[in-house]
């Protein structure tokens, strides 16, 4: 979702503290009810009963009906899909929100007329009880955006997120299949043997960045220089996340554009976490260098390529269990413990096919080998073919 600097005035960003205040209180309320909710009390209430409790409480809270019911209503809103998320087992359960930390609100309802360019670099949003809020137009806004979403971060910038759901990327129609390895001497490897890295910090931007770390843990709790510290370390992480967006956004693009299949790894970050400890990957091997990677994988673009991925190419993103594709040569077929020669290269006993290990991963999943669990979109589902390794450009 491509975002944009918000810049307000400092009595508009009043306003916008308040709405993400409300925003707050909706939502932790939500987490309260949800807390005392047990099985025998009937159904829980859904978003319909809790917008009637809404307005049952903005008619006995004058303060509560001062803030934007839509601001209010789309908390309620957000609680119901993370509750949707939770049971689906995709997402933890939604907890309480914090000030200065989740802070956030989304604008439904949106209208062409509510958008508008000021000049080259700023535009104009219509916010409620806000007015006319500028934002830097850093790029195209989406045309049709139906609502958006504005954020704070630790940093104290603010943000504003058009909602409009990207269009999927048309299907070459070449056939070609392209596995996506998550790598470990690179940040992802391609069936093609092209490598990709994530963006990440600078070398001097990390340095500042330990060094800013270090002065944290001599900063006094609550004084002012800790303040400023932890915005500082805010500043530069933030940095980071927004090359990493913007990286996944034009890596996707691209492979959506030159693949008709895509296949990656599927794999979650629990279960990579269980497999350094030896279970279910390459069992207890290079477990210190693994649980490294594996905090790498939790801040990398690895998660927000996919599900890119699979908005860029609806149907077309296919997830292949992990299991052996570092083990197995993708030249012919034999899985042995030993044949890897280090993380690096691999090199098969069998047949002497010696290949970036990575890249060897990549073709194992282009192959679709181990496709047990397959998870396709429904009725947009790809129908299941054969290997097509000699698809391949190698
Ligand atoms: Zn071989």
């Amino acid at each position: 979702m491509p975002r944009y600097r918000l810049e307000p005035s400092s009595a508009q960003e009043e306003t916008l503290l308040r709405h993400c205040s409300d925003a707050r209180y909706v939502w932790n309320l939500c987490v309260e009810q949800q807390s005392h909710w047990r099985r025998d009390r009937g159904k829980m209430p859904g978003f319909a009963e809790r917008c009637r409790q809404l307005t049952e409480a903005r008619a006995d809270n004058p303060w509560l009906a001062d803030g934007s019911v839509t601001v209010q209503q789309q908390a309620i809103r957000d609680f119901d899909q993370a509750m949707r998320n939770f049971f689906a087992g995709t997402h933890r359960r939604p907890t309480w929100r914090k000030a200065g930390r989740d802070d956030g609100f989304r604008i439904v309802a949106v209208k062409a007329q509510h958008i508008r360019r000021l000049n080259r670099n700023h535009g104009q949003v219509l916010v409620p009880k806000a007015g006319w809020v500028r934002f830097r137009w850093s790029r195209a806004v989406p045309e049709g955006a139906k609502s958006f979403r504005v954020t704070r971060d630790r940093a104290g910038r603010w943000h504003i997120a058009f909602a409009a759901v990207p269009d999927p990327v048309p299907a070459p129609g070449n056939g070609e299949v392209v596995g996506i390895d998550r790598g470990i001497a690179v940040s992802a490897a391609l069936s093609t043997g092209e490598m990709l890295t994530f963006p990440g910090l600078s070398a001097r931007e990390q340095s500042r960045l330990v060094n800013l770390q270090r002065k944290l843990v001599r900063a006094r709790r609550g004084s002012n220089r800790r303040g400023k510290v932890k915005l500082a370390i805010a500043g530069v992480k933030a940095r980071e996340a927004d090359r990493r967006k913007d990286w996944a956004e034009k890596t996707s693009t691209d492979i959506a554009r030159r693949f008709d299949l895509v296949r990656v790894e599927d794999l979650n970050i629990k279960n990579m976490t269980r497999s350094a400890k030896g279970t279910v990957h390459a069992p207890g091997r290079n477990v210190a260098q693994k649980a490294g990677l594996n905090r790498e994988i939790g801040k990398s673009g690895w998660g927000i390529l996919v599900r890119r991925l699979e908005d860029k190419a609806p149907g077309r993103v296919e997830k292949v269990p992990p299991a052996y594709t570092s083990q197995r040569c993708s030249a012919c077929g034999h899985v042995a413990r030993d044949n890897r020669e280090s993380q690096a290269v691999f090199l098969c006993t069998a047949c002497g096919f010696a290949c970036n290990a990575d890249v060897n991963a990549a073709r194992n999943i282009a192959a679709g080998h181990a496709v047990k669990a397959r998870r396709g979109d429904g009725d947009a589902r790809p129908v299941t073919r054969e290997p097509q390794l000699a698809l391949l450009r190698v």
